[in-house]
């Protein structure tokens, strides 16, 4: 019937879903994207498809079920507006991921990871904080902070449609992805570059997060082609080894989470 190589919710019966949570593992990845303009070289389910990609390859190494991707994301209030993105409202996100993760309990599952390839720290923290007041253990994860600092693979930081986004894609998707139309991008933030953690930057004393303030100007109104970074520095090469990193150290974390509190045992949250 799963003709995966993954445990993946959406192809399994019902109670196919609930041995497994029995007996092989209780911990739910649920992916996270959005529908985004990605630039003129990349499709708008870029997050969502690095987010599958991620969530499959950590559950063929740890056996975690795989949830469906809900496909539609949360976007800081810069992404508004700009033609192809979708956003949903922040109330909207957080109650998706809520009334996801109670779902999936109800089949057994006692532990939650939410593995963004987005950056929507702003609904995601809200909804697990909402869940541990309700006994659940959910943890939030967003790709680019297991790649701190990763330039032995990259050139730049990780920022939009950009070399670390397009390697991804080349190297998960290559036939949604056109190099020939891949130019470099703008955005430049309000304040000073040292005033501002980039994704996957190391942070230093005094830095923001983006999500920590609005110093960056409306998307539609900044960006020429949609792109800040670039792609054009894209490889498959190098989206493998960014894959490859984040797959290992997800693994790494799911395989503390499963030796700390065995199948049928829920972390004392409440
Ligand atoms: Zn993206």
């Amino acid at each position: 019937m799963n003709n995966t190589p993954h445990p993946s919710w959406a192809t399994l019966p019902a109670d196919e879903i609930r041995r497994h949570a029995r007996e092989e593992c209780d911990l739910a990845i649920l992916p996270l994207g959005s529908i985004e303009q990605h630039g003129p070289h990349s499709p708008a389910g870029v997050d969502d498809f690095n987010a599958i990609g991620l969530a499959t390859r950590v559950a063929e190494r740890t056996r975690a079920m795989v949830l469906p991707c809900p496909m539609y994301g949360s976007h800081p209030y810069h992404h508004w507006h700009m033609p192809g993105t979708i956003p949903l409202s922040y109330e909207t996100h957080i109650a998706l991921i809520t009334d996801i993760v109670r779902g999936a309990a109800v089949a057994g599952y006692n532990k939650f990871i939410l593995l963004s390839a987005h950056g929507q720290v702003s609904t995601t923290t809200v909804a697990v904080h909402k869940l541990g007041l309700e006994g659940y253990f959910t943890l939030s994860l967003h790709w680019y902070d297991f790649l701190r600092d990763d330039r032995h693979v990259l050139e730049d930081y990780m920022w939009h449609a950009d070399e670390a986004e397009t390697s991804m894609g080349l190297y998960l998707y290559p036939e949604y992805i056109d190099m020939g139309k891949a130019t470099k991008g703008g955005g430049q933030p309000l304040v000073d570059h040292r005033f501002v953690i980039a994704p996957g930057q190391v942070p230093q004393p005094g830095m923001m997060y983006h999500f920590e303030g609005t110093f960056a100007r409306p998307e539609y109104k900044e960006l020429e082609n949609g792109v800040i970074g670039d792609p054009t520095r894209a490889t498959r090469e190098k989206g493998e080894q960014l894959v490859m990193t984040v797959v290992d150290q997800i693994s790494a974390l799911i395989g503390d989470i499963m030796s700390r509190y065995p199948v049928g045992t829920k972390p004392p949250v409440a």
